[in-house]
């Protein structure tokens, strides 16, 4: 398949072939976070640098095709890397950014079949470390600027590819500090913020019965991610006293995990589950009906993975994920403390929720948020989603796109403080057996070539028809 685009055509095979040889030497540099040297130094490999490393490895190949790329460090070994092809017309358009996340999250290697930081191709398929989060779409970003690079059509607007350190730990390294310290690097020449962001997670297919569904990611939840303490009086553990931290920590986040946060659709929710097909479980919700909510996402659903996911999209949760306290056995311990990771729904007040979760949590504890992010949503009728979803259609007539809310949160929300609207679009046609919600920080992180091979043509339209002059 090629192209007819300006003065140049693309040629999508030879140009998939390149992405996967990016991503396979992407995946071979440990940009593990965090980077001093934890997870048995990332099984065998060195993951300090490692940012500042898969950074150099963006700026040359992007140099290498005479794009002008910066690596700019936040800290030592801790790299982003930004490049800017610019408009060609006198009066240019807000920039496109291309955004990406050059870290990922340590591996358990002996729960791997393969090397995680190998970059092995295998029957058509790329293992590794970062190959769904995210350096498959950091290659395909790279093979977007490259394409329209070598394309030399008119452009309206700067083509701005940002692939930044320290997305998995929040940010402060990378799309945060660079927000807050470099908004320029995000912005056009006169100042103008840009006008969108492409960013990981949603433009992935999912199958549903017989339905195909490209997901166009427009919303995150918000975050709240709190700490729970409580404090006590030491003594011997064979002379026990009920002010023990244990006992108090314990009972609150117990009391926390069992409350239940009933169903609420919100409208890209409820949008998705329609396009899904699921119409009972928008019924059982609209109802407030939790017990035929369970059976309608068990029956529509087979996949527990992503029965998860759409349950956790229709309501605010609270998930308790560490809990320390206590040195010794035979020690009462006085001081402990927990952490719980809350996220919540668009329209929840979280100041309003934080309250009633530290109510819940009782006068023996202090409960505080050490982290608040708002949720975001963008418009799902902006232009270049309804280029998303032209590209998509006109790319697999038998799917169907429709716009999404994810649970995490990435570098969108970094973004969202320059008003930027980011959209969670890094179209991957999957096959219905791969697991691909489990690959996100899973054993076994792998993406199939095929999968590439469909959506590089199909981001690189998106793009070039924000960007290109002749698509006013
Ligand atoms: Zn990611």
């Amino acid at each position: 398949m090629s192209t007819e685009v300006g003065a140049a055509r693309t040629d999508w095979d030879r140009a998939t072939d390149e992405v996967v040889e990016h991503l396979r030497a992407l995946i071979r540099i440990p940009s593990v976070n965090p980077p001093d040297g934890g997870a048995e130094l990332a099984a065998g490999h060195d993951p300090r640098g490692g940012e500042t490393a898969a950074a150099r490895y963006c700026a040359e190949v992007l140099s290498a095709a005479g794009l002008e790329a910066e690596v700019l460090e936040s800290e030592p070994g801790r790299a982003s890397c930004f490049a800017r092809l610019p408009a060609t017309v006198r009066d240019p358009q807000p920039p496109l950014v291309l955004l990406s996340h050059l870290d990922v999250v340590p591996v358990e290697a002996d729960a791997w079949s393969r090397d995680p930081f190998g970059g092995d191709l295998v029957d058509g398929v790329v293992w590794g470390r970062g190959a769904v989060d995210m350096k498959d779409m950091v290659a395909m970003e790279l093979g977007v600027m490259l394409a329209l690079a070598r394309e030399g059509a008119e452009r309206r607007r700067d083509l701005i590819f940002a692939a930044v350190a320290d997305e998995e730990a929040g940010g402060l390294f990378g799309a945060r500090h660079w927000v807050e310290r470099r908004p320029d690097l995000f912005r056009g020449r006169d100042g103008e913020p840009a006008a969108a962001a492409l960013n990981e997670v949603g433009g992935y297919s999912m199958t549903v019965g017989s339905r195909r569904v490209y997901t166009i990611q427009v919303a995150e939840k918000g975050i709240i991610w709190t700490r729970l303490t409580a404090t006590g009086t030491t003594g011997h553990g064979s002379m026990p006293h009920p002010d023990n931290a244990a006992i108090k920590l314990a009972a609150a986040v117990t009391r926390l995990a069992a409350e239940p946060h009933p169903a609420r659709l919100t409208p890209t929710v409820r949008d998705f589950l329609e396009a899904l097909g699921l119409t009972g479980v928008i019924e059982a919700a609209e109802r407030g009906d939790e017990e035929r909510l369970r059976g309608e996402l068990e029956v529509g659903t087979p996949d527990p993975v992503l029965r998860r996911s759409l349950d956790a999209m229709l309501r605010d949760t609270v998930t308790p994920t560490v809990i320390r306290v206590g040195q010794k056995m035979n020690v009462i311990p006085g001081f402990g403390q927990a952490e719980v990771d809350v996220r919540t729904l668009p329209d929840t007040d979280q100041q309003t929720f934080l309250a009633d979760l530290s109510e819940l949590a009782g006068g023996d504890v202090r409960v505080e948020a050490v982290l608040t992010l708002p949720a975001i949503v963008w418009p799902a009728d902006a232009e270049i989603v309804q280029r998303m979803a032209a590209a998509l259609r006109r790319a697999d007539p038998g799917g169907e796109p429709a716009p999404m809310m994810i649970t995490p949160g990435t570098d969108a929300k970094a973004l969202s403080l320059l008003g930027i609207p980011t959209y969670g679009f890094a179209p991957l046609r999957l096959e219905p057996e791969v697991p691909f919600l489990s690959l996100f920080h899973g054993h076994d992180e792998r993406v199939p070539v095929s999968a590439i091979r469909f959506g590089l043509p199909v981001l690189h339209e998106v793009v070039r028809g924000f960007v290109g002059a002749d698509h006013g």
